[in-house]
């Protein structure tokens, strides 16, 4: 209750002097989304006991079950006919042949009017594991920025639209296991699923790191493919944070996350990324760590993205489906 009186004073107060401070763009007043929290969830799936999240590894179980953990304290429901948030499947792993049983960790936050049209919130939280190389005296890929950040979004966000309790449309929040082996986590979840039912896929990868269009701001992947990112566009005006087209477009990004599975599907499914992915020292090496990151970064991106995707969320906005033909040189 308290908070609330609070939020609205805030809120009330930004508003009035809003035209007084033209200047100024107003913060992004989203409440319940702090660095505290993010950095909590942040450093928990980055530290060493995670051992680097590797699917099929003891590590990565120790990661699906804090994220069930949050998922279960958060209140949120099992996705379909599963009767716990883990989506269990195996595969035969491309280079050892050896069989690995592995789980997407799903919930389900329903709609309060459209409960058959679905949004996901997603990010990927396997890793590399650990690797021994000679000479090398750490061998744990901590993959803090790739996709703890991302992971950390996506446990935030859930707290946040279920505290706001005004989806109108159902979110489906997916930590997908095995992208690092080929997006196969989202790949078996995309199969069997009804795609006309899904409105839009919000995929985070790597938000540690100030993008290259300076702070406050992310880049989306595939932007020319829909209109969901002129939709993110409109509702972050006047908020100081911007999005951007991928500055990236020779690495083909749109089709390296798991985003990708889902767009396979005609579902406009995007990544949003502040990832310098050109200069990147830490990329797929040990060194990705949380302490390489930028707390205050990652929250006020999930900021961007929580009030950026807001009128897809509530049913007012419907991006168009995804062209998913290479783009002519
Ligand atoms: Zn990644």
């Amino acid at each position: 209750m308290k908070k609330t009186a609070v939020f609205l004073f805030t809120a009330i107060v930004l508003f009035a002097c809003k035209n007084e401070q033209k200047q100024e763009a107003p913060k992004i007043t989203v409440t319940s989304i702090d660095t505290t929290t993010v950095r909590k969830h942040l450093y928990t799936l980055a530290s060493d006991e995670m051992e680097g999240r590797g699917t099929g590894t003891p590590g990565i179980e120790k990661a699906a079950q804090y994220i069930e953990g949050e998922f279960k304290r958060i209140g949120l429901k099992t996705y379909a006919n599963l009767k716990e948030y883990r989506q269990t499947f195996t595969f035969t792993h491309r280079r050892s042949k050896k069989e690995i049983t592995a789980f997407n960790i799903i919930g389900v936050l329903e709609g309060k009017s459209r409960k058959e049209e679905y949004v996901v919130v997603s990010a990927h939280y396997d890793h590399l594991g650990i690797r021994k190389t000679a000479g090398q005296k750490d061998s744990i890929y901590n993959g803090a920025d790739d996709d703890a950040s991302g992971t950390s979004a996506v446990l935030a966000l859930a707290e946040y639209f279920t505290k706001k309790n005004a989806n109108e449309r159902t979110i489906i929040f997916v930590a997908f296991t095995a992208e690092e082996m080929g997006l196969i986590g989202s790949t078996h979840f995309g199969k069997n699923v009804d795609a006309s039912k899904f409105v839009a896929g919000i995929n985070i990868e790597m938000i540690g790191k100030e993008s290259k269009f300076g702070p406050k701001t992310a880049w989306l992947t595939g932007f020319e493919r829909s209109d969901f990112g002129k939709i993110i566009q409109k509702n972050l005006k006047g908020t100081g944070y911007a999005l951007h087209p991928d500055p990236f477009p020779t690495f083909n990004l749109f089709f390296r996350s798991d985003n990708a599975s889902l767009a396979r599907l005609g579902i406009p499914s995007h990544t949003f990324s502040t990832g310098p992915i050109d200069v990147d020292v830490h990329y797929h090496k040990v060194s990705d760590a949380p302490e390489t990151l930028n707390v205050s970064n990652i929250t006020e991106t999930i900021k961007a993205i929580a009030k950026g995707t807001e009128s897809i969320i509530n049913g007012k906005d419907t991006p168009t489906r995804v062209v998913l033909e290479e783009r002519k040189k």
